[in-house]
């Protein structure tokens, strides 16, 4: 296994990330976000949104006084002047790459990068691979067709950027998939927990010819924080889970270390954090994480609400980078909240109690809402020879503890939810 101090980084002003302290992450960051906050201005769209505020020399002081950003902020962008909005620079200055979100069609936003941004993007890989303890002996294997979303295509160009052996793996069944993993030796798979799940249940089903990969890299899903969820990981594979965690119109942002797993990272020195109250928008230790990202020049965000649900680490984390640490990952998201029966409910609970069940192989739920009284209906599915009874009482009295309310559980034959390759959709809410 390769260890984490056998990693040799690209020249990042940042150094071996473990030995990077909070002191050093705030000198870089005020350095880098002066450069921002004098180039933003030339893109319109900031521009008009920064009209009005008093210029201020110190640059944090000046970042907060800047209103905080919305996705909806920037979809009313990009539909006021299409395709793209006025938030990039302009195409004669080098804009080379696109990638979308993965929003339903009428709320899916456009990015574009020049290539100092991309290769900014780039870093923030080769940091989450030098975290996870990935070096140039490792083979990274992608089982999974590269939609135009930004996290994979970063992850592996990063690897070639430095180096390290990356597979593409899209285009193929399942099966194919797992041969060619194994006939390239991979020790490194990546992809979304639920589509690492139903490989992994499948190499079992196989038996003979399955790849032995010592790390999976999940991203695109709660679930790699997710204890139950990363259990089932690492018990199918045999091999150590590392989260991670980005947006398409953010970048590559957090990443698990090997030294202390269920939290993550974010990487400071190119993303300034918030944690904003969401009843108060004031600084908290626990609420919604707001971002500024500093290396991406020809597209930036600032003061970006995620909408993800985070509470902070207070403790020093033992891998010795003194960046952000977020306690259990992410949380949750802020606009996945529902009461059910008088009860605070988010979806990823629901991940955590039934993935923790022996004999469930995957689930589906519903949350009705018929004139504003919530239920919770649930479809386990049983493992092949798992009693589908015993699971159905299982899942049935899980639920009760954890969330205080009954749901209607019942259990449907082996096979026959549906599995995604990217992101799972587990639970939808019907009104
Ligand atoms: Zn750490």
């Amino acid at each position: 296994m390769n260890s984490p101090s056998a990693f040799l980084p690209p020249n990042l002003a940042e150094g071996p990330l473990r030995s990077l302290d909070s002191q050093r992450i705030r000198a870089l960051s005020a350095e880098r976000l002066t450069t921002l906050l004098a180039r933003v201005r030339e893109l319109p769209f900031w521009a008009d949104r920064l009209k009005g505020i008093a210029p201020c020399l110190e640059p944090f002081e000046q970042l907060s006084r800047i209103p905080l950003l919305q996705k909806s902020d920037l979809l009313t962008e990009q539909k006021q002047h299409p395709p793209f909005g006025r938030l990039f620079s302009s195409f004669g200055d080098g804009l080379c790459r696109y990638t979308q979100t993965s929003g339903t069609s009428g709320n899916t936003l456009r990015w574009l990068d020049d290539l100092p941004s991309w290769q900014g993007m780039l870093d923030c890989w080769a940091m989450c691979y030098e975290m996870a303890g990935v070096g140039k002996l490792d083979r990274l294997f992608f089982p999974f067709s590269f939609g135009p979303f930004l996290g994979f295509w970063t992850a592996f160009e990063a690897a070639t950027r430095q180096g390290i052996l990356a597979v593409p793996g899209g285009g193929l069944s399942s099966e194919a998939r797992l041969r060619m993993a194994a006939d390239v030796d991979a020790t490194v798979l990546l992809g979304t927990p639920s589509y690492l799940i139903h490989l992994g249940e499948k190499a079992k089903e196989d038996g003979t010819r399955v790849p032995k990969p010592r790390l999976l890299i999940v991203a695109g899903e709660p679930g790699g924080s997710i204890p139950a969820t990363r259990k089932r990981l690492e018990t199918l594979w045999n091999a150590r889970v590392i989260d991670h965690s980005g947006m398409t119109e953010v970048g590559p942002v957090t990443v698990e270390c090997v030294e202390n797993p269920g939290g993550l990272h974010i990487l400071e020195s190119r993303y300034l954090a918030e944690i904003l109250d969401p009843q108060t928008g004031l600084p908290s230790d626990r609420g919604e994480l707001v971002l500024t990202n500093l290396g991406r020049l020809s597209g930036p965000v600032l003061r970006y609400r995620t909408g993800d649900l985070v509470e902070r680490d207070p403790n020093p984390c033992p891998c010795g980078f003194g960046g952000m640490r977020l306690k259990g990952g992410i949380l949750g998201r802020l606009d996945d909240m529902v009461f059910i029966r008088g009860n605070n409910f988010h979806p990823q609970t629901l991940e955590s109690i039934l993935f923790g069940l022996p004999g469930l192989s995957e689930y589906q739920a519903v949350i009705h809402q018929p004139g504003g009284m919530a239920r919770l209906e649930v479809i386990v599915e049983p493992e092949p020879g798992a009693d589908a009874d015993l699971l159905v009482d299982a899942a049935d009295r899980a639920i009760r503890e954890r969330c205080l309310f009954r749901a209607q559980v019942r259990a449907t034959t082996p096979g026959t939810l549906p599995r995604a390759e990217l992101k799972a959709k587990r639970t939808s809410v019907q009104s």
